[in-house]
């Protein structure tokens, strides 16, 4: 960081942080191309812009995730078609995949929530068969692994994100990995306001925007990179004692992962609470049990299928004049997801940095939630006085 900071060079164009981040993070995840962006959001934006996501196109996409990954599809102008999550591992069901498909269908694009992988297998099978791209948001699966490869490169682009909360972190950061280099050359120029790398003239080449890492950015992610494979057997370690403890316990289920993945980054601890084994205790109460025993923990997201802004968005103009009404009307129906709903009421997260400490840390985890539930019943009664 010092050493960027005297050399005056800010900029990529001027200095040679972003690249050599680059060139590690391909060779660290067997990628032959990595191209460095501002953020996540921007790393997926890019893709879709290389991908020539057009407006008209449906994207299919998980309603478990981040809402970066819904609003770039909205961005373009595309369709977002939301196919239900499996509950058992909190992913796409790759099984319900297919049945979503229609000829306006342009893009696959799973995310592998929580740093564990979507049934790979499955997807990439669809896309092979339909010829339909797939463009993996590994922005939480850093190091996450599907049969001994890197998460991020099995599709034909994966991204990533280095905000603040996720496992490699620039503050703000995010990359595009790709094997093909059309691809690459196409996310540069946009990325880099329509110029691409080797140009004559004004050399602009189609729309672009601004979405440029700093060197800064990219010296921090040199060094913080060093520790990401020790860091990610750690919590591989920890959740795993973690899981078997809770598995002990009971009530607490935790996502189970696909046989084909063989790393989990476990960017999240998700578990479903089964309230009936708790006397009936609410999410929000054992919620707050759980905090007030010094454990940090989340319910995690809502459905965002349902998300009110959406139906704003395909009611606005640029909507109406792009999709025919029928299409725009049957949108609420196509996408609904009941098993997500479900899930969204069960879920309770534990967050990555909590994996970093040690097994003791987890058995403190796993007792108190123990107690919680030997003492369910109480809790129960006094959630009923105080409601
Ligand atoms: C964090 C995240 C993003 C967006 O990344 P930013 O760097 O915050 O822009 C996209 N998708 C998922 C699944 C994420 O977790």
């Amino acid at each position: 960081m010092l050493r960027t900071l005297r050399s005056g060079k800010w900029f990529r164009g001027y200095g040679q942080e972003v690249a050599a981040f680059e060139r590690a993070y391909a060779q660290m995840t067997g990628a032959r191309f990595c191209l460095a962006t501002a953020n996540g959001t921007s790393a997926l934006l890019t893709s879709l812009h290389a991908l020539d996501i057009q407006p008209g196109d449906e994207v299919i996409l998980p309603p478990y995730t981040f809402v970066a990954t819904l609003n770039v599809v909205l961005l373009n102008f595309a369709l977002p078609i939301f196919v239900d999550t499996d509950p058992d591992t909190f992913q796409i069901d790759a099984r319900k995949v297919e049945a979503a498909i229609t000829s306006r269908t342009k893009l696959l694009m799973p995310v592998h929530i929580g740093g564990s992988a979507a049934d790979l297998d499955t997807l990439i099978d669809i896309s092979k068969k339909r010829g339909i791209p797939l463009l993996e948001d590994a922005c939480q699966a850093h190091f996450g692994e599907w049969r001994g490869r890197k998460l991020g490169t099995l599709g034909v682009m994966g991204c990533f994100s280095f905000q603040a909360s996720k496992n490699l972190n620039s503050g703000e950061g995010g990359a595009i990995l790709t094997d093909r280099e059309d691809l690459v050359e196409r996310c540069y120029t946009f990325h880099n306001n329509s110029r691409p790398r080797k140009y004559s003239g004004s050399g602009y080449v189609g729309r672009g925007a601004n979405l440029r890492m700093t060197e800064f950015q990219g010296a921090l992610l040199q060094a913080q990179m060093q520790q990401l494979e020790e860091q990610s057997r750690v919590r591989q370690r920890n959740a795993a004692t973690l899981t078997k403890l809770l598995d002990q316990i009971g009530g607490l289920v935790p996502a189970r992962v696909y046989p084909g993945c063989t790393g989990n980054a476990y960017h999240l601890f998700m578990a479903r609470y089964r309230k009936e084994d708790f006397s009936g205790l609410s999410r929000r109460t054992f919620l707050k049990a759980l905090q007030a025993e010094g454990i940090p923990c989340s319910a995690g997201y809502a459905p965002l299928n349902k998300e009110p802004y959406i139906r704003e968005t395909l009611a606005s103009r640029g909507y109406q004049a792009i999709y025919p009404t029928e299409l725009l009307k049957s949108w609420e129906e196509r996408t609904a997801c009941p098993a997500n709903d479900k899930l969204c009421e069960e879920g309770v997260w534990f967050a990555q940095t909590m994996f970093l400490g040690t097994s003791a840390d987890m058995e403190q985890i796993a007792a108190s939630v123990q107690k919680i539930r030997q003492h369910a019943g109480e809790l129960k009664k006094a959630e009923k006085t105080t409601d």
